[in-house]
């Protein structure tokens, strides 16, 4: 085979169908978040970021960056092996807690990202128990995905937030079987949500266990931060809570939290838990503080939603559609993946704005689209001067109608 030629076919192919992915190089300002450099060329620009998932600008919180900052001159800076073997530091065992308590757990478990705390956790549960269903959200991340498939369990993939759907399949199901009904609270490309309440009730009745990514909510809703759940009352309900260190609570890392059994058990069993270095305690500090930092605090929570709300009214009165959802995430659909490349390069260099087309495989063809992430740090001025910015593009390349 001509390895090289192969590779640069396939790139060519994604170029063609306009989808190759260019990264924006970017050099973040901690407290100047959303505003960056953008680097391109020779070039350093100034520009304001959209479509963070940095929800809160905790990335730059002055707690968590000096907490980062202690555990790093008190512990040094990598973790110095897994947790099995000599990795696990005292600020590990602190977050550990610190997460149980949030989702109202007796037990959490810290994994290197959310991508691996979903695909250990959901490939070992639906391996070791024997003859295990997994329920499967159609709109899952790939993180789920990929674990539960590489787990050989049997999958029931039931329609996007569907309870009928969802009752249909338990229903058809030997009752004797263990079964894992796995979704997401808020789905983070076009930003609606479960009905988590009825898919517990479902699973209740059936004799499922529950799994929740709770990934784009975790920080962002909830009294104490605690996501959709806690928002609605059911953390109880859930088996599992997934979670991220890396979007709401802006540093890096992933979780879950449930019984102490089932962590244990996850803990025992993981390969993806087991054989990997453990989070740097600088990082696990980092994240620390910006949970407890966020369960105290609500001011960041409150004024994110207002944030989001005034952003959305403003683009309703420029004339540009966008999907209406119950989150914080608002989509502007494009459906086309050449023209939100070309929208997108517009923003950036004509008005210094940044945000990343969204293309095929994160979402389906045809529904390519911006998603825009407005955070509390986002002022009256970002807003108008990007509103004011679509609505120049859109009349340019004669989108209005299409809105
Ligand atoms: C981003 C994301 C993950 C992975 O979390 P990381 O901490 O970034 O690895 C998991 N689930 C969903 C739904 C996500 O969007």
């Amino acid at each position: 085979m001509k390895y090289e030629a192969f590779f640069e076919r396939h790139i060519e192919s994604l170029r063609q169908e306009g989808r190759y992915r260019v990264f924006a190089d970017l050099e973040r300002k901690a407290g100047a978040f959303p505003q960056a450099l953008h680097r391109h060329g020779a070039q350093a620009r100034p520009v304001t970021v959209w479509c963070s998932n940095d929800y809160l600008g905790m990335g730059q919180h002055p707690l968590v960056i000096e907490a980062m900052h202690e555990a790093l001159n008190r512990c040094g800076a990598g973790a110095g092996g897994t947790r099995n073997i000599s990795g696990t530091n005292h600020t590990h065992v602190l977050l550990e807690r610190e997460i149980a308590d949030l989702h109202g757990k007796p037990a959490a478990l810290l994994f290197n990202s959310g991508y691996m705390s979903n695909w250990a956790t959901l490939s070992t549960l639906a391996s070791r128990m024997p003859g295990c269903v997994v329920l499967s959200d159609a709109s899952n991340h790939a993180s789920m995905i990929e674990g539960i498939r590489h787990s050989r369990a049997e999958t029931q993939v039931f329609a996007h937030n569907d309870p009928d759907d969802l009752a249909r399949r338990l229903a058809a199901l030997d009752p004797h079987r263990p079964k894992i009904v796995a979704f997401e609270s808020v789905y983070s490309m076009d930003g609606d949500i479960a009905p988590i309440e009825t898919f517990c009730d479902l699973a209740d009745e059936h004799g499922a266990m529950t799994y929740l990514d709770e990934v784009h909510a975790v920080g962002l809703y909830g009294p104490r931060g605690g996501g959709i759940a806690e928002a609605r009352g059911l953390s109880h309900r859930l088996t599992v809570i997934e979670g991220t260190l890396a979007k709401g609570f802006g540093v890096v890392g992933g979780y879950i939290a449930g019984s102490e059994a089932l962590c244990d058990f996850v803990r025992s069993c993981a390969s993806g838990f087991i054989f990997t270095t453990s989070v740097p305690p600088a990082i696990a500090a980092g994240a620390l503080a910006s949970i407890r930092h966020l369960k105290a605090s609500g001011v960041e929570r409150e004024r994110h939603q207002e944030r989001v709300a005034t952003l959305r009214a403003r683009l309703d009165r420029a004339g540009i559609a966008h999907l209406a959802n119950e989150s914080h995430i608002v989509p502007v659909m494009v459906g086309d993946a050449a023209l939100c490349k070309t929208i997108s390069d517009t923003l950036m260099e004509r008005f210094g704005i940044y945000v990343q087309p969204i293309n095929y495989p994160t979402v389906p063809r045809g529904t390519e689209r911006l998603r825009f992430t407005p955070t509390p740090m986002h002022t009256d001025d970002d807003i108008d001067h990007l509103v004011a910015s679509l609505a120049t593009v859109w009349s340019e390349l004669g989108m209005r109608e299409a809105a």
